[in-house]
């Protein structure tokens, strides 16, 4: 029988969650629903000179938010769900991070001594070495190989030249080593790669690389390896920057006798002039788009289409997570760069918001509306209205705009005058060029219209028929004034929808602050 499988994302904490690093744990995610596996979270934070507080929590806080579940690996205390009573305990280095099954620590800082004694043991069975040169010599080293057009690789200096006498002395004297592997000479170096094919290279080309660093942490590519297999990981799906990494990482496989998992490169993430993505952090940190009001459900449906597609001749792009889980397939995710286009992410968004209950949208736009200066400014003049009233007014505006939202944040935005006074200049009030007289009038036929309409009936289906009744085929004259009378803009919603948004006496009022104009 096949091996149960089992996928893991293994993120750098670097302070933010990159949307290419969000997509590499949904197909991994993906791939472990759809074929019966485990997903992993483990955290690769050996370069301490890239720590960051506060980083793992966020991260795993923000693949929470998104609702990518893991089966095992690093959780935050307050979500931790183990229903398979899997072994669990509370990380030594991030307070509140717990670590679920049996195959930890699955956080690299914690488990150096493990990397430190397989590299010592590739050395015993003369397949590492210890390098004791000092930077100054391998800048020196470098530099010459690159005046000669040579590839800078090591020169292998401490391999030839320092005795096993010699290593031993300066290790108990504790001069600062690196331990490098001895890249054997002359192998070929092939895998299949599950989505760019045989991938096939000398190993002539790949130079000594250190397993361990002189500040006592293993290099990724050792930490990656060990944890790997120790974790039993099946498929490695990772995004292609790693691609020139991975015949280092069967070579340690190799020197270490153990099985080598399968490998899947992920494409690269283009912006739309198809360049190489932007690092510039608005542009790629998911919780940015989180902060815009971004749905989830948006977000997922975004990502999973940079590299995939369903296929089949099939145009369908909004998929659901839980519609992923049975249709998503590594095949069909292609080599070429996926283009990164936000106007996509907005369609996609506005999808979903348009899906919505009324109610949802109300509770998710909470925040967002909590955040804008009109809006706290409606909430303190609003004192003695009623929780309630507020909440029935502010449903009002969330379903006036539905239609129109392409995130959260803009909830309110286009639509100031439904919480502010409004100011108007009198002559924008006229249709075409209406007279004095006839402005007047018009705005008098608004007036007794919605007078006559009880607080009771005052829906918008009825507001509609009777304003257009009174409009008659004169729809202008009637609706332009009333339009500017209840918005002040040019641009609304319709002024049926205005009225009914502001309620029977809030309309008259401005109905007849126009007319005084
Ligand atoms: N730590 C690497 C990253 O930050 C993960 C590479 C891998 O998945 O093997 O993307």
């Amino acid at each position: 029988m096949d091996k149960k499988v089992r996928v893991r994302f293994a993120p750098s904490p670097t302070g933010y969650l990159h949307v290419g690093g969000l997509r590499s744990a949904l197909y991994n995610y993906l791939f472990a629903k759809k074929n019966g596996g485990d997903f992993i979270l483990k955290i690769e934070d050996t370069d301490r000179k890239r720590f960051v507080e506060g980083a793992v929590e966020s991260l795993i806080s923000s693949l929470d938010w998104v609702g990518l579940n893991r089966n095992e690996g690093v959780f935050l205390k307050e979500h931790v769900l183990n229903p398979e009573n899997k072994k669990i305990i509370e990380s030594a280095s991030y307070p509140g991070v717990m670590e679920i099954g049996e195959f930890g620590p699955y956080i690299q800082s914690e488990n150096l001594a493990v990397y430190k004694k397989y590299a010592e043991e590739l050395v015993a069975a003369g397949k590492a070495y210890y390098c004791f040169c000092e930077q100054e010599r391998l800048d020196q080293v470098k530099a010459e190989r690159i005046a000669n057009k040579q590839a800078p690789m090591y020169d292998r200096y401490c391999l030839k030249n320092v005795s096993a006498e010699e290593v031993n002395e300066k290790l108990k004297s504790n001069c600062a080593y690196t331990i490098r592997l001895k890249v054997p000479a002359d192998e070929v170096i092939e895998f299949e790669d599950l989505i760019r094919g045989k991938v096939s290279i000398n190993s002539n080309t790949v130079d000594d690389q250190v397993l361990m660093k002189s500040d006592g942490f293993p290099t990724y590519h050792l930490a990656n390896v060990i944890d790997d297999h120790m974790m039993g990981t099946t498929q490695v799906i990772r995004g292609e920057e790693w691609l020139p990494s991975t015949p280092k990482h069967i070579l340690l496989y190799r020197a270490f006798g153990w099985d080598i998992p399968e490998f899947a490169h992920l494409p690269l993430l283009l912006s739309t002039d198809k360049k190489k993505l932007s690092k510039r952090m608005g542009d790629v940190a998911v919780e940015d788009y989180i902060k815009k009001g971004y749905l989830k459900e948006a977000i997922i449906n975004f990502v999973v289409l940079l590299g995939w597609n369903i296929g089949d001749g099939s145009t369908q792009e909004v998929f659901s997570l839980a519609e992923l889980e049975q249709v998503f397939d590594l095949k069909r995710v292609h080599k070429a760069g996926a283009v990164f286009d936000l106007k996509k992410l907005d369609w996609l968004n506005a999808q979903y918001i348009k899906k919505l209950s009324v109610d949802e949208l109300y509770e998710k736009s909470l925040e967002f509306f909590a955040q804008k200066e009109f809006y706290k400014t409606w909430n303190v003049e609003r004192e003695s209205w009623s929780a309630e009233e507020k909440e029935i007014y502010l449903k009002k505006v969330l379903q006036i705009e539905q239609e129109r939202l392409n995130n959260l944040s803009e909830v309110g935005e286009n639509n100031q005058f439904f919480f502010a006074p409004i100011a108007y200049d009198k002559t924008m009030l006229n249709w075409k060029d209406m007279s004095p007289e006839a402005l007047r009038e018009s705005l008098q036929k608004s007036i007794e219209t919605l007078s006559g309409i009880s607080e009771e009936n005052w829906e918008l289906k009825n507001i509609e028929e009777k304003l257009f009744a009174t409009a008659g085929d004169k729809k202008g004259d009637l609706l332009w004034p009333l339009r500017v009378a209840l918005s002040g803009a040019q641009k609304s919603p319709s002024p049926m929808e205005l009225a009914w948004v502001l309620g029977k006496t809030e309309s008259l009022q401005r109905l007849q602050n126009a007319l005084e104009k």
